[in-house]
């Protein structure tokens, strides 16, 4: 599972990184948070879900960039 911040909604509230801090992080020069890892391990795909779903502004977004092959 792949997840992004959109930053043109993203609050800065800093809940996604009290949730999951493995897998986001407040980016202090733009005030808003980011993901820091390029695909959120199994072990954490239910802590960054409860992240996502907490996010007050709904800026965490699934990617879905299956390649079909
Ligand atoms: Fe931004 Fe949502 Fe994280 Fe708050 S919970 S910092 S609004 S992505």
């Amino acid at each position: 599972m792949k997840l992004k911040v959109d930053e043109n909604l993203c609050i800065g509230c800093g809940a996604c990184e009290a949730v999951c801090k493995q897998c986001f992080r407040i980016n202090d020069e733009e005030g808003v948070a980011e993901v820091i890892v390029k695909e959120i391990p199994k072990e954490l795909e239910k802590s960054a879900i409860d992240a996502k779903e907490g996010c007050p502004a709904q800026a965490i977004i699934e990617v879905n960039d299956k390649k079909e092959n």
